[in-house]
């Protein structure tokens, strides 16, 4: 059987989500819409009984709370597709301004040896690659559901980055590695009052890439003292922040000798990367 009036189907769903109090109905129906059917939501012309089901059933996942993300199963970061479900961080907007700050200041450097610590989905790792295709890139994450996330996605664009299960906090991990020009991460950096307040979609990520311990700096400060000594000498050390953590996180890069510690903003005008380089 096959349903033609879209627009009525459309609109159905539409409610659904006004009426869950959803604020971007009109952009997700859009979405789900043509993840349903394959093509843009302007040029379908027909849906079948089971796309429609399939389209009721990712409405009602959406209304109870999950993210649009893990529903579509794929993102779009910095122009490449993501898949991405639960297990993993969903790649953020926020994070883009990461990667306009290394092209920036790697440009027309070659054969960057670089390591991207909790990778999560690989967006980081990825995409550094696309713009340095003759880097070295390593990602390192903890999690097994979040690493089959950054093998498919590297699948999926055909790029060699070598993922690896680690945990980075493990003071005897480095000593595996030889040194890098760059060493980047958004580690989880949450607080554990910012855990108790989470926003619903948040809170159906995964604790592990969220909460970085009471006050949300121990990945910071872990990571600053353990992976310090596999930096070149002037190598960058570069970690997402969140926007109240600049100046703990820059002294805690101050603390151990770093220098040229600056804090950049994102496209919001937000605190959001703390960088500098091992002297
Ligand atoms: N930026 C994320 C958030 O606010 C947190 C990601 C992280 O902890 N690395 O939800």
């Amino acid at each position: 059987m096959v349903v033609s009036n879209i627009f009525e189907y459309r609109k159905f769903h539409m409610e659904q989500f006004w009426q869950a109090g959803l604020p971007d109905a009109e952009f997700e129906c859009n979405c789900i819409l043509e993840q349903v059917a394959g093509m843009p939501w302007h040029r379908i012309q027909e849906i079948s009984l089971d796309q429609l089901q399939e389209m009721q059933r990712m409405t009602e996942r959406r209304i109870s709370g999950e993210p649009l993300q893990y529903i579509l199963g794929e993102w779009e970061f910095y122009g490449m597709k993501f898949f991405v479900g639960r297990g993993v961080l969903i790649p953020r907007p926020d994070t883009e301004c990461l990667i306009d700050l290394v092209s920036e200041k790697f440009r027309n450097l070659r054969n960057l040896k670089i390591l991207d610590l909790c990778t999560g989905s690989g967006c980081i790792a990825l995409v550094l690659k696309k713009i340095f295709p003759d880097a070295d890139v390593i990602g390192i994450d903890l999690s097994p559901d979040a690493l089959a996330y950054a093998v498919k996605n590297k699948a999926y664009h055909a790029l060699d980055v070598k993922f690896l299960q680690g945990n980075v906090m493990d003071s005897c991990l480095p000593e595996n590695f030889d040194v890098f020009d760059l060493i980047i991460s958004n580690p989880p950096y949450l607080t554990s009052q910012e855990m108790q307040i989470l926003q619903t979609e948040v809170s159906h990520e995964p604790e592990m890439a969220l909460h970085g311990g009471v006050d949300g700096l121990n990945f910071y400060r872990g990571i600053t003292r353990i992976w310090k000594s596999k930096l070149k000498s002037r190598g960058l050390l570069l970690y997402e922040i969140g926007e109240q953590q600049g100046a703990a996180v820059s002294e805690i890069l101050q603390m151990q000798d770093f220098e040229n510690v600056k804090i950049t903003q994102d496209l919001a005008h937000r605190d959001r990367i703390v960088s500098g380089n091992k002297i």
